[in-house]
């Protein structure tokens, strides 16, 4: 089959790879109709995240339609239609029966390389390093999905691929980053990054009763469509982010904060951009926690900061002296995407929600580096790339 696949930094080619099987008796093999490129891929592309390996199929986000199972996936059949979510979950462990199925215990065959960077490990996720399980993921023809009783949910309607696709990851996750803000009626929200998860984070926040939602980016394209989904646009290249925040929230600070940017942030100034940009660059740190340390800063007294951008290891300059004193909460996780399916799944039939006006690019899968370098380079005014199989 073909797949995208990590070739070295910056080095994405679509290959021939050998078409994946059953190997467990808990798994499915789907055949892929729709898949997206990530923000997070950019990490790996951009060589920010550890263990991965020359040849490693890309891809954490997709869905398709079943084409074998193994003995034991009693709720899945060959033809039915689904989307995969990105962290592989067992659904027995303790982690799991918490509903938190993104630290799964059993899903991570690696286990151990992760406990070395980070104590303990989290669950595996499709193609997100051998640190994570090493598992093939997303961006192909098939793709095996193990523990298939668990994850995937069955689309029963004729719902598009367009409208679903991005329950695998993005709209949870944009979802989870609100509701960890605990948001009561009419408080004001401000979040970091008016990409995709920027975006269904202002879409979530509104749905989860906020007044006011603000969202920051350097983009007037993305800054558009976080505007269209009901934000007021923030460019902080234009503005001071932390006078204009006092300034939109009688001087308080916004009741909560996301950062949906995660460890390749960028920097209106240039000494402390480059800073972490140097920093990262010799490995002495792997993230630039720009926006995070914004965040913080910019947190009300007794606010909460919900980190939903990925990061893959050390920061430094991490303002714990505001944290501490004013009595700020931080909240952060891959995302639990299964717990989400169903409710996020319901709000798309109702209406409510139509993940779709994220999506700015249509390409065949044979086009993926074309589309990884629009994203990356924020080509085209490009927001979110959907490879088409
Ligand atoms: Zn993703
Ligand atoms: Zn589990």
């Amino acid at each position: 089959m073909k797949a995208t696949c990590w070739m070295g930094r910056n080095k994405v080619e679509v290959l021939d790879v050998p078409d994946p099987r059953l190997l467990n008796a808990r798994d499915a093999v789907v055949r892929i109709t729709s898949t997206a490129i990530c923000g997070s891929d950019l990490h790996l592309v951009d060589g920010y995240i550890p263990t991965v390996k020359k040849g490693d199929v890309l891809g954490h986000e997709f869905m398709g339609e079943v084409v074998e199972v193994g003995p034991e996936v009693r709720n899945l059949r060959v033809g039915d239609r689904v989307v995969v979510p990105f962290p592989i979950a067992c659904g027995n462990c303790f982690a799991c029966e918490e509903g938190l199925y993104s630290i799964c215990e059993n899903s991570n065959p690696n286990a151990g390389l992760a406990e070395k960077f980070m104590g303990h490990s989290p669950a595996g996720i499709f193609g997100y390093s051998h640190m994570l399980g090493g598992f093939a993921g997303g961006q192909a023809e098939y793709a095996r999905v193990p523990f298939a009783d668990v994850g995937p949910i069955k689309i029963e309607d004729d719902l598009p691929d367009d409208k679903v696709l991005f329950l695998s990851d993005i709209l949870p996750t944009g979802y989870m980053g609100a509701e960890m803000c605990d948001i009561r009626p009419g408080q004001t929200v401000a979040v970091w990054g008016a990409g995709p998860v920027g975006l269904f984070a202002v879409t979530s926040a509104h749905l989860l009763g906020a007044g006011k939602v603000i969202c920051i980016d350097r983009f007037p394209y993305r800054l558009r469509k976080a505007e269209q989904a009901g934000a007021h646009p923030l460019n902080y290249e234009e503005v001071d982010v932390l006078e204009a925040l006092r300034d939109l929230t009688g001087g308080r600070g916004p009741d909560a904060c996301i950062d949906a940017v995660g460890m390749e942030a960028h920097h209106p100034t240039p000494a402390m951009y480059a800073y972490d940009r140097a920093k990262q660059a010799a490995r002495m740190e792997t993230e630039r926690p720009y926006a995070l340390r914004e965040a913080i800063l910019a947190c009300r007294n007794g606010g909460v900061v919900s980190v939903i951008g990925v990061y893959g290891g050390l920061l430094d300059k991490f303002p714990m002296g505001s944290l501490m004193n004013r009595s700020l909460t931080i909240r952060t996780g891959q995302c639990h995407v299964q717990r989400y399916l169903r409710p996020l799944l319901d709000r798309i039939r109702a209406g409510e929600i139509d993940p779709s006006f994220v999506i700015s690019h249509r390409l065949p899968l044979s086009e993926a580096p074309r589309g990884f370098e629009m994203f990356k380079h924020k080509q085209d005014e490009c927001t979110k790339v959907v490879l088409t199989p």
